[in-house]
């Protein structure tokens, strides 16, 4: 927002943009004491393949506020990446993910559990990202194998070489990369095609109308084609229905997650899901 200057020379807001500024300045205020007294938590969406085997999770921010209760991401997100919080978030992110997984490699004697972990813009874009994550898989035990990293398409239009750039240097670790809520963005197949990319995530707005919309189901078909042509893995998320399910399975998409299977859960939670769905992994 603009600050205006009056005749005089004094600033003024009105009453919204006052209000507003003091919610921002709350909001600060609130993260950074979340961030010292350790308020956020993950949380964990089993991601499945056909026919219901956990491949692994989603990991997903949650604010644990001291009077709000529990909070999701759209609640702080966007805020957090314009004030550059979202470096330290992101960063406590990382460590807890990775500290979750190894534990979870540990207990179950195997390192095939899958973690997929949400990289904002801003954290990307840190020259010392890659060094970043090296520390913190070295520090967790965690192999980079195990590892996803999901990107969205908006994070790819600036400074494409250095992005790519980077994306290569982690890839050589072994890290692999999503790109998140495909199809929202504005992609083209040139620049898809030179990133070395894993899997692409159809995003939820599309299989959320897949089964009454024909165009809908023409976008999806078209996306999973694509990610085929491509070599890349297809899942879809946010599925809420058998019905969605079938018709995705229909179309060649055997990767999923979404309600239909599990909300995200907290860690407990997850690893009974894991026990009564995850074949042979020693749970
Ligand atoms: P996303 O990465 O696309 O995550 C999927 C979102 O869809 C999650 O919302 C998940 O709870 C929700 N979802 C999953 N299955 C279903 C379903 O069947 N139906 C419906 N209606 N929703 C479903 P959530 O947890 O609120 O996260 C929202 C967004 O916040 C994420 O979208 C991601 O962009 C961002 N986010 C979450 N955690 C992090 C994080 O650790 N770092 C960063 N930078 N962003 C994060
Ligand atoms: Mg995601
Ligand atoms: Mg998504
Ligand atoms: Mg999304």
């Amino acid at each position: 927002h603009q600050v205006k200057a009056v005749g005089n020379g004094l600033a003024f807001f009105d009453a919204e943009m006052q209000l507003q500024a003091s919610r921002r300045l709350l909001l600060a205020h609130e993260l950074r004491e979340a961030i010292s007294n350790d308020q956020f938590e993950l949380y964990f969406q089993p991601q499945l393949v056909h026919p219901g085997v956990v491949t692994g999770a989603e990991a997903l921010l949650r604010w644990r506020h001291p009077t709000r209760g529990i909070l999701g991401p759209y609640e702080f997100i966007d805020f957090a990446e314009e004030s550059g919080l979202i470096l330290l978030i992101g960063e406590l992110v990382l460590r807890k993910a990775c500290q979750q997984l190894a534990l979870w490699q540990r207990q179950a004697g195997t390192s095939r559990l899958e973690l997929s972990v949400n990289i904002s813009a801003r954290q990307f874009q840190q020259p010392d990202f890659t060094a970043l994550v090296i520390e913190i898989l070295q520090q967790s035990g965690v192999d980079a194998t195990s590892l996803k990293l999901e990107l969205t398409e908006s994070m790819l239009v600036d400074n494409f070489e250095q992005v790519v750039a980077k994306m290569q240097q982690l890839r050589a670790l072994g890290i692999r990369f999503a790109l998140d809520d495909f199809g929202t963005g504005y992609s083209s197949l040139v620049y898809l095609k030179r990133l070395p990319l894993y899997q692409l995530k159809i995003d939820r707005g599309f299989v959320d109308e897949l089964v009454q919309d024909d165009n809908q189901q023409a976008i999806v078909r078209t996306i999973i084609m694509l990610g085929q042509t491509l070599g890349l893995e297809v899942l879809a998320e946010g599925v809420e229905t058998e019905a969605q399910l079938k018709s995705l399975l229909q179309l060649g998409c055997y990767h999923y997650q979404g309600y239909y299977f599990a909300r995200p859960l907290p860690h407990s939670e997850f690893e009974h899901f894991l026990r009564q769905h995850h074949a042979g992994l020693g749970y």
